[in-house]
Parts: C-alpha cells; sequence; structure tokens
C-alpha cells in the first residue's frame, strides 16, 4: 500500500485529480450561476402572464380574486394578488378584506411597493432571502391605450428555490463524475505514457547494478525527457560496458604477467635447486678426498692447506644449503621433521659451539635459559638451523661486549607451550631503514662493495621462513651501534622425553666393521670417496655403475646361500640406465620374504616427500651427500 502511495502513478493521478477539480468545480460554479439566472428570469416572466393574459382579454379581471388560477399560470404559490385602479382603490384581491381600500395606503405593509404608481411596463421585485423570501410583479393593465390600473401579485418562491436546489444537485453529481472520469482517464493515458518506460528505464539501471551491462533502454527515439533520459542511460551503459571490457584485458593482461612471473620464478628455484645438486655431487668428492688425505700422514705446511681447502669447501656447503633451503620453501617443497626436541640441551649444545668463535674475538657468550624447559615436538634441525644463522651473525656483526641468547616458556597451557626466542647482541645494529630489508634475500644492511663482513644476505632470509613454517613471526629491533635483538614466539606441543639410547648412535673413530658393501654409484669420484671410506673402516666393497649392474651382482636369482654375501647396499638414487628407486623395487621384489639386505639411499638433495618415498620403495634409509664419514659408519652400524 505504502508503495503504491509512493509510486509516481499515484502521484500523477492526485496532481491530475487536484487540476481536474479546481478547473471542474469553477466550471461547475459559472453554469450553476447561469442556470439560477435562468430560472430566475422564467419566474419573472411567468409572473407577468396573469396580467397580459387580462390585457389581451383571455381571462377576467376578476382572476384576480382567484389564488389557485393565478399559482397554476405563474407555476408558484400566489400569496396575495391585488388588482388597483387608476384612483388608487382596489378593486379586485384575493384578500376580499381589501377590496375597496386604497392601494396607496395598504400597498406598503402589504408588501407591494408598486401597485399605486403608474407602470409603463411589468416590474417584478425580490423581497427576503431563502426559504421566506418573496417574487413581487407589479403588472399595468391597458385598455385600448388607457390605462386601467395594476395588477400587484405577491409570490412564493419555493418552486424555483426548489428548481435551483436540484440543478446544484445535478451540477455536484455532474462535477463528481466528471472529475472521477477525468481523473481516470488522465491518469490511465499518463500512466500509459510513462510508467512503462520509466519501469524500462529503471529495470535497465536495476540489471547494471547487479553487473549485467547487456540491458538497454527501449523506445528512445522520441525527443521528450523520458526519451532523453533513456538515450543517457544506454550511454552510460556502454560506457560501462566498455570499461568492463577493458578492465577484463588489463585483468587477463595482468594474470599472463602473474603466471610468467611465477613461471620465471618457479625456473629459477628449480634452477636453484639444480645447480646446487650439480654442486654437490662434485663437492662430494671434494670434502670426501680432503678428509682422506687428512688421514694420511702430512707435513704440517701440507695440513695448513688441506685445512683451508676443508674450511673453504665447507663454507661453499653451507652458501649451497642455504640456496637449495630457499629454493625449496619457494617451491613448497619444504618438509619439517617433527622429532623429540629437548630445548635447554640444544641451547646448551649452541653455546658450546659458539664459545670459541666468541672467544677469539673477546666476547662474552650469555645464555639465558631455565633448565626446566619441557620437551616439546618440534623440528630440532631446522631450530637449531635458526637459532645458529642469528647467533653466527651476532658474533659476526659484535666487536666488543657480548652476544646473549634467551629461549624462555612464555606460556603453559593444555599439551602447549609457548617458547620466546631471543639472539641479542652489542654489535654495530642495523639501521631503521635497513630492518625490514635484511629478511629479503641477498640483501645486506651494508650492500657496498666495500663493506667490511662477508656472507650471502640469505640467512635470515631462510631463517624468517624456517620460523614462518614452524608458526612464528621472525622479528628486529636494534639501534645502530648499540646492538640488535632477534626475536620470535613459537608454540609448540609438549612431548615426553624419549628413552635413553639415540638409534644412530655414533661408535668410536676408529672402529673396524668389517662388512662387505655394495656401493651403486655412476660418479666416479664418488665411487671412489665410498669405497676409501669404507677400507678405512674396514670393510670390503665392489662397485656397481647403475641400478642394472646392483641387481646382476646381487644375483638374485640364486638361492641366498649362493648369492655373494653382501651385508648392505649404499644405492645413489639418479643414476643412468636404472635409477636407485627402481633398482630398490626390483631388488625387494625378487629377492624373496626370507632374506632383507639393508639398502641405503644417497640422495644429493632430499626434497619434501623423498624420504617417504624412499621407505616406500622398500629403502631402510638415506645419507645426503656430501656423505661425512662419521654418518656412513652410524648409518652401516644401525642396519647390520
Ligand atoms: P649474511 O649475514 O650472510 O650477510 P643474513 O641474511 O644473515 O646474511 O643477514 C643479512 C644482513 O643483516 C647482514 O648482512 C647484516 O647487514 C644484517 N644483520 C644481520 N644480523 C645482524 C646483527 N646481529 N647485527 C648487525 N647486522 C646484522
Amino acid at each position: 500500500m505504502k508503495k503504491m502511495l509512493l509510486s509516481l502513478a499515484f502521484k500523477l493521478g492526485l496532481a491530475i485529480f487536484m487540476i481536474a477539480s479546481v478547473l471542474l468545480s469553477g466550471l461547475e460554479i459559472f453554469y450553476a450561476h447561469r442556470v439560477n439566472l435562468e430560472i430566475d428570469r422564467r419566474l419573472d416572466s411567468l409572473a407577468q402572464i396573469p396580467g397580459r393574459l387580462m390585457n389581451e382579454q383571455a381571462i377576467p379581471y376578476s382572476t384576480a380574486r382567484d389564488a389557485a388560477a393565478l399559482s397554476r399560470l405563474v407555476e408558484e404559490r400566489v400569496v396575495l394578488a391585488v388588482l388597483g385602479q387608476p384612483d388608487g382603490t382596489i378593486y379586485y384581491s384575493t384578500d376580499p378584506a381589501l377590496e375597496g381600500s386604497n392601494v396607496a395606503d395598504v400597498g406598503g405593509s402589504l408588501g407591494l411597493p408598486f401597485c399605486s404608481q403608474v407602470q409603463p411596463e411589468a416590474v417584478v421585485s425580490r423581497v427576503g432571502e431563502g426559504a421566506g423570501s418573496h417574487l413581487i410583479s407589479t403588472t399595468p393593465l391597458f385598455s385600448d391605450g388607457r390605462w386601467l390600473g395594476n395588477l400587484c401579485l405577491k409570490l412564493e418562491t419555493a418552486n424555483a428555490a426548489l428548481q435551483k436546489k436540484q440543478s446544484a444537485l445535478g451540477f455536484l453529481i455532474g462535477f463528481l463524475a466528471s472529475i472521477a472520469l477525468v481523473t481516470l482517464l488522465s491518469a490511465l493515458f499518463v500512466r500509459q505514457m510513462t510508467v512503462p518506460r520509466l519501469n524500462n528505464i529503471l529495470g535497465c539501471i536495476q540489471a547494471v547494478e547487479q553487473g549485467d551491462l547487456s540491458f538497454r533502454v527501449k523506445r528512445t527515439v522520441s525527443q521528450d525527457e523520458l526519451g532523453a533520459l533513456g538515450r543517457g542511460v544506454n550511454r552510460m551503459v556502454e560506457r560501462l560496458e566498455n570499461q568492463r571490457h577493458e578492465q577484463e584485458r588489463l585483468k587477463a593482461e595482468l594474470q599472463d604477467a602473474k603466471e610468467a612471473a611465477e613461471r620465471a620464478s618457479r625456473t629459477k628455484s628449480e634452477f636453484l635447486a639444480n645447480m646446487s645438486h650439480e654442486i654437490r655431487t662434485p663437492m662430494n668428492g671434494v670434502l670426501g678426498m680432503t678428509q682422506l688425505i687428512q688421514d694420511t700422514p702430512l707435513s704440517p705446511e701440507q695440513r695448513d692447506y688441506v685445512g683451508t681447502i676443508s674450511s673453504s669447501a665447507n663454507n661453499l656447503l653451507k652458501i649451497i644449503n642455504n640456496i637449495l633451503d630457499l629454493s625449496r620453501i619457494e617451491m613448497g617443497k619444504f618438509d619439517l621433521n617433527m622429532t623429540t626436541v629437548d630445548m635447554a640441551k640444544v641451547v646448551d649444545e649452541l653455546h658450546t659451539f659458539f664459545t670459541p668463535s666468541a672467544k677469539s674475538k673477546g666476547l662474552e657468550l650469555r645464555v639465558d635459559c631455565p633448565g626446566d624447559l619441557p620437551f616439546v615436538r618440534s623440528d630440532e634441525g631446522r631450530l637449531r638451523q635458526v637459532l645458529i644463522n642469528l647467533m653466527a651473525n651476532a658474533v659476526k656483526f659484535t666487536q666488543k661486549g657480548h652476544v646473549e641468547i634467551g629461549v624462555r616458556c612464555l606460556d603453559r597451557s593444555g599439551h602447549e607451550c609457548t617458547f620466546a626466542f631471543r639472539v641479542s647482541d652489542t654489535g654495530i645494529g642495523i639501521p631503521q631503514e635497513a630492518q625490514e630489508m635484511i629478511f629479503q634475500e641477498f640483501i645486506q644492511a651494508d650492500g657496498s662493495y666495500t663493506r667490511e663482513f662477508g656472507g650471502t644476505g640469505l640467512g635470515l632470509a631462510i631463517s624468517k621462513k624456517i620460523v614462518e613454517q614452524l608458526g612464528g613471526r621472525l622479528t628486529v629491533r636494534s639501534t645502530p651501534g648499540v646492538g640488535s635483538e632477534f626475536n620470535f614466539n613459537i608454540t609448540l606441543n609438549m612431548d615426553v622425553p624419549q628413552a635413553e639410547g639415540d638409534p644412530v648412535e655414533v661408535p668410536p673413530v676408529n672402529e673396524q666393521l668389517g662388512l662387505y658393501v655394495l656401493v651403486v654409484e655412476d660418479n666416479k669420484l664418488n665411487q671412489r670417496v665410498l669405497v676409501k671410506i669404507l677400507e678405512k673402516m674396514g670393510c670390503r666393497s665392489d662397485v656397481a655403475e647403475n641400478g642394472r649392474e646392483a641387481l646382476a651382482m646381487l644375483k638374485l636369482a640364486r638361492p641366498p646361500e649362493q648369492r655373494p654375501a653382501y651385508d648392505i647396499v649404499l644405492m645413489d638414487i639418479q643414476m643412468p640406465v636404472l635409477d636407485g628407486l627402481k633398482a630398490t623395487a626390483m631388488i625387494r621384489a625378487q629377492e624373496g620374504s626370507e632374506t632383507h639386505i639393508p639398502i641405503i639411499a644417497i640422495t644429493a638433495h632430499a626434497m619434501k616427500g623423498d624420504r617417504e618415498k624412499f621407505l616406500e620403495q622398500g629403502m631402510d634409509g638415506y645419507l645426503s651427500k656430501p656423505i661425512r664419514r662419521e654418518d656412513v659408519r652410524a648409518m652401516l652400524k644401525h642396519h647390520t
């Protein structure tokens, strides 16, 4: 209802109604007045009829005594009739008592003012208002041109008044009907002219609001305002549609550019991962051979040189590892290896690890860590990597004062504990403007060629990402010349400590293992390194160039007692002809259920899910290149 009252059609109808009312009421008043005048004029002429008929001798003068006859003639009730003679004597009257009296004496009191006067023509006048009004008619009577007197009539005007009333009522009804008709027809007409077109425009605007730009206003050729409005709306929608097409084109271009950038980034990460993998393989040879040389008798000078080779190779390996880590994180192939972590022990080991370097720079190494920290589930290796990065930086960028590592349990609730990690120093500090940037890859606070400190600018970028993977956020607060403080909080699940005894326990260095090992490796240098390492441990070994050769050498088709007595297989993953994974699957399929030869994967880089893949294919463990003697020894001991 409210909607209808607010509609344009209703308002237009109301306006038409008001205009029609004003115009038609004016017309009604005008015509009602004309009709009233006509009724009065007719009554005036009717009032003169008896006098005229007497003058024409059509009725006798004595009719002036007969009120009923007179009333019929004038169509109104005659209240009083008087026929007065030239001398003023009343000759006839409807009131017999007046006959013989003088009109001049009684005329005024009877309400007949002109009755005694000579009248050349009939005179009609009105006395009083409304229901009590009377009409006085004075008609001169002539005979042969001689004035005989006047016939004076006093009439009621009830009939005329009734006629007036009836005509007024008729007009009122007509007026109301006309208003209703005019309003209805005009409203219908206006509605027909405007509402469909307005609705069409409204529909178009609503469609645009809902995102449909295909809609257009119809009937826009007419030159009226609605036509102009429709054309304007259509122009606006067309412009919007063009803009949308432009936006969609830009969006598609942006999407293409984004995908191209992502492809480029992926290619870069893959390239870095491949490169670091390719570099790690020869590095394996360099480090392995260096270790072997260090075990031979050397002069002090030679030992010094070999030591330099070893530390340079290790530094290079660290950089490669960092690059590999970064590309793994970027490719989403970064896997957390969750184990039970004794945080206090980790901090203690870090303290031991950094004591020599801090001491050599005259720095105090402080630890702020309560001894009763709970055991938790986390990736110990990654956590250690972050803390080592932060502490190595702290030691590197501090010339005097102290470096401090702090680990606290901020909050224990249920099975969880929130740890706050802090590494602070009194070093050179980091300018405010560089504090955001240093977390980006390859960025250093001092990027100049003359900078004092080495490094790749990767440590913090990796640390930040590792902390994020662990569920925290790495932040820094620093004042140049005063020192820096790196912080992060992570919430970890608490865990019960593991039983004593690491499954991969480190055996004494010179223990002779006396095993028979099959080395499956295509790279000649790595073959030599592995064979030499095994030799030092008192192990015999054969070498297979690829998976197919390994299968042939294991002679699995024969009964177990006729096969070569290998204790364990060290299997490279990437090899020509038949790779390590396929070879392992085939070995497991062929060896039968009663025998199981341990197979250890040797891989240059372990990606997310690789460990599961190795174990799924039937391998028993894996060693990452570059191979360290201690790791090989521990692995052999554990699996044989
Ligand atoms: P790198 O140390 O290999 O250059 P990082 O990513 O670990 O790479 O550090 C990036 C930069 O952040 C450093 O080059 C150094 O400018 C600044 N920085 C990091 N830690 C500290 C610190 N404790 N004190 C002063 N500057 C630091």
